[in-house]
């Protein structure tokens, strides 16, 4: 868990930043931006803010229209904003709350409420954020759980048709893992399946190749802008990898842990499957291909 928060202060009067930085930079880490543009662009630095603090009144975009492109951008979406502004009418609040900010604070600044609020809302996101990441990823592994991956194959597959891009899909199981399970125990089994996922994940070396788990010994790989040649190119890098590891099984027919690969490349141009379901039942296909020539293999 992260020691301090980032918290981002968009506003264009310097005196009004001093005053927020003095009163919470002791708690927080704080990075600030002198007008709208900039706070937007702020806003998606890495790692992103856990929070924004947001002037209504500035010069050139003001704070709603900051607000409103924050709340419509993937990146920024998630990051709670506070308004914090002298406007004091209903009508000003319930328009900011209702673009989407989850508080509204008026001036004069009451500093041991400022701190409770923020802290108030901060435990909320932080609570949200978890619960974000229980939801798409598995307990044992680590990794992108089956929903995470379907989220994640859906988005990257509009984006291959919106931009003509290839995708292709790894489908692996591993082979003989029942055996596996009857022999070693189950726990035993756990433990495989983590070192699985972990040989897997360190073979991966494109920050946006994507592996799951997509149920108990099967795993896929998303690989975006990537054909069917350099799909097989990962393929044979995460067999390899499986291999040189060497994890016993003595109940398989190599004596060591190894996996069936079903390999696919979709071309938005010229499609041969209509939606992200049907790319992956045809990964699948391929797997099951692979395991009827004798498992340890890819085919594609
Ligand atoms: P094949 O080579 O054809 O893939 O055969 P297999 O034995 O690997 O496949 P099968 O589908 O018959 O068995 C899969 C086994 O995976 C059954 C189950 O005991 C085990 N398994 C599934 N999920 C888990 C898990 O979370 N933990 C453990 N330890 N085992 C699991
Ligand atoms: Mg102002
Ligand atoms: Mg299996």
């Amino acid at each position: 868990m992260k020691t301090r928060s980032k918290l981002l202060i968009i506003d264009d009067e310097p005196i009004n930043i001093h005053t927020l930085d003095g009163m919470l930079r002791d708690t927080y880490e704080i990075i600030v931006a002198l007008n709208g543009k900039q706070g937007i662009k702020r806003a998606t630095s890495i790692p992103p803010p856990d929070l924004i603090l947001l002037d209504i009144q500035m010069d050139g975009m003001d704070g709603y229209e900051v607000c409103r492109q924050l709340m419509q951008n993937e990146i920024t979406r998630s990051i709670p904003i506070i308004f914090v502004t002298s406007l004091t009418d209903e009508e000003d609040e319930r328009k900011g709350l209702e673009l989407g900010a989850v508080d509204y604070i008026t001036k004069p600044y009451r500093p041991s409420i400022i701190q409770v609020r923020l802290r108030n809302h901060l435990e909320l996101k932080h609570k949200r954020d978890l619960l974000n990441h229980l939801c798409s990823h598995d307990a044992l592994t680590g990794i992108t759980n089956r929903r995470g991956l379907e989220l994640f194959l859906d988005k990257e597959w509009r984006r291959a048709e919106r931009y003509g891009d290839g995708l292709a899909l790894i489908f692996m199981d591993i082979d003989h893992f029942k055996n596996y399970n009857d022999n070693y125990g189950h726990v035993a089994g756990d433990e495989c399946l983590k070192e699985v996922a972990d040989i897997l994940k360190g073979a991966l070396t494109r920050s946006t190749d994507l592996l799951a788990r997509y149920g108990g010994e099967e795993f896929v790989c998303v690989l975006p802008k990537t054909d069917l040649a350099g799909a097989l190119l990962v393929a044979q890098t995460l067999r390899s990898a499986i291999l040189a590891q060497a994890i016993p099984h003595e109940y398989s027919q190599h004596n060591c842990v190894s996996l069936s690969f079903g390999v696919v490349a979709h071309n938005p141009v010229k499609p041969k499957w209509y939606c992200p379901m049907e790319f992956l039942e045809a990964a699948d296909k391929m797997l099951f291909k692979a395991k009827k020539q004798g498992r340890n293999r890819i085919v594609s």
